[in-house]
């Protein structure tokens, strides 16, 4: 049947991802089919009504049951207590980075010594004179 190959166009149009050309073809089938016209119908329907559904953000255990799943059928090699407790080498290597940043700030905060430098002056070592009179 010719409709089928009118299929994934149908799909295309509904996702808006279908080009110029075969849109051309499919609105020439469309005005003689209506079956397909009506297919097309029921799709605009459902992405409708799916647009019009709030996000869903299921919980955190859901992901670990669904690793633990994978590994007890083989898909995975790793644990999911293994894959969810350790961290990822991109981490690792982003906190040794974000270490070195932090101590070379500090670093440059603290004031060097220099040998040129004066000795810091000491109030309490220069000599004290006597007042005259006194004695
Ligand atoms: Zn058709």
């Amino acid at each position: 049947m010719a409709c089928e190959r009118y299929l994934n166009a149908i799909n295309e149009l509904v996702d808006g991802t279908l080009g110029p050309l075969r849109r051309a073809e499919l609105e020439l089938h469309l005005e003689a089919c209506e079956d397909c016209a009506a297919l097309l119908g029921d799709l605009r329907e459902i992405q409708r009504a799916t647009d019009a559904l709030e996000d869903l953000q299921p919980p955190s255990r859901v992901w670990t049951q669904i690793a633990q799943q994978l590994h007890q059928e083989g898909r995975v090699a790793e644990s999911p207590r293994g894959f969810m407790r350790r961290p990822s080498n991109t981490l690792i290597g982003l906190a040794a980075a974000l270490i070195l940043a932090v101590g070379a700030s500090l670093l440059m905060l603290v004031p060097r010594r220099d040998a040129a430098a004066p000795p810091p002056t000491n109030a309490s070592t220069a000599p004290v004179p006597e007042p005259a009179g006194l004695s």
